[in-house]
């Protein structure tokens, strides 16, 4: 608190994100990073770009970038933007569409930086609660808005709606925006990117940080009609015209080309989630069907708090959020296999012990 702050900066409750330890020795399966080294051509781009050039202001439209995103998913470059990390996207989307005074609809359990931009820019929003098995169900989400934002697949549950969901939350607010976060879609969901041609509400919202292994480089990015991307633009512009440096849009562009590289990472990502899965249901846990890289897991007589505590002790982290519906689960991200059996030795000795 000071006397200095703006009245706004007296409400806000920002984002706590998960731990980044100075420690090099650790587990690390609390952020949902990659397992595996960014593609070779990626780093040897960023390399490459790290040159004179660098006095030089970097392209404000990103150009290359954009139109090498557009290029893999068939659409024109006017259908794309991109900014610094899918959050700052996230943020400018908020603002530049989700003004219109009624509440924004979003599941009670989903990624908690929607309501800390609704808190930033003043947003009405209505949480609406999952069902019991922790799914979403787009009927509930009725009623007066000024949007809808679902994470798809969800988080923290790793729960992918189909996109006949996603229609039906399109078709049901035709004069709202419906933004898709797909920050882990890579993983074995189906993207909406398929009906942003048919469907001028649709907001799909990516990220270089999951399944690109590129979380350092802060590089995210949205699909949607022209008139949506313009109005990202308008805000963009108005706060930071240049939010990807020269290094960044030359490892995104060459990310993005390398598709070998990620087709392979992310498979050796959704068979160690598999094998993960039933190790941890055969200690006893209920896993919840991740579609994502990282399962949400729940024990019926092990306090989650304490199982993240004791695993900590042991030199691995995961992710234990506080809060009604979710302080008896834990997140865990897939790391590698080896990394994955670590995980399960030191839970089965846990569990071991604490009877
Ligand atoms: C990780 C994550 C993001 C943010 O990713 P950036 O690193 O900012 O691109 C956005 N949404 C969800 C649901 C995430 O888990």
């Amino acid at each position: 608190m000071s006397r200095f702050w703006s009245p706004l900066v007296h409400t806000l409750t920002p984002y706590v994100p998960g731990e980044q330890p100075k420690l090099t020795n650790l587990i690390k399966l609390n952020t949902n990073e990659s397992p595996y080294g960014p593609s070779p051509r990626a780093l040897q781009a960023m390399r490459d770009a790290a040159d004179d050039t660098m006095r030089l202001y970097p392209d404000p439209e990103a150009a290359a970038l954009r139109a090498a995103l557009a290029k893999r998913v068939g659409l024109t470059p006017d259908c794309v933007f991109v900014g610094n990390g899918s959050d700052e996207v996230l943020a400018h989307a908020f603002q530049a569409l989700f003004g219109h005074g009624d509440p924004l609809l979003f599941p009670d359990v989903t990624y908690s930086f929607y309501t800390v931009y609704c808190g930033l820019y003043g947003l009405p929003y209505r949480q609406v609660p999952l069902t019991p098995d922790m799914r979403i169900q787009v009927e509930d989400y009725t009623g007066p808005c000024s949007g809808v934002v679902v994470a798809n697949p969800n988080a923290p549950t790793g729960i992918a709606l189909g996109l006949d969901d996603i229609k039906r939350l399109l078709e049901m607010h035709p004069d709202r925006v419906v933004l898709v976060d797909e920050a882990y879609v890579d993983f074995g969901a189906d993207s909406a990117v398929t009906l942003v041609a048919d469907y001028p509400n649709l907001l799909v919202v990516q990220t270089f940080s999951k399944s690109r292994a590129l979380a350092g480089l802060r590089v995210g990015f949205a699909f949607g009609q022209p008139d949506l991307i313009e109005a990202l633009v308008r805000v963009k512009d108005s706060f930071n015209s240049y939010p990807l440096d020269r290094i960044a849009q030359a490892g995104a562009t060459a990310a993005v080309e390398d598709e070998e590289w990620f087709q392979k990472s992310v498979q050796k990502v959704i068979a160690s989630r598999t094998a993960l899965a039933s190790g941890l249901q055969a200690l006893g846990f209920e896993v919840l069907p991740s579609q994502a890289n990282f399962v949400y897991i729940h024990h019926a007589d092990r306090d989650a708090a304490e199982l993240a505590a004791n695993l900590r002790e042991r030199a691995i982290i995961v992710r234990h959020l506080r809060g009604a519906r979710t302080a008896s689960w834990l997140r865990i991200t897939v790391g590698t296999d080896q990394q994955c059996d670590k995980l399960l030795s030191a839970l089965r000795d846990i569990l071991r012990r604490n009877t």
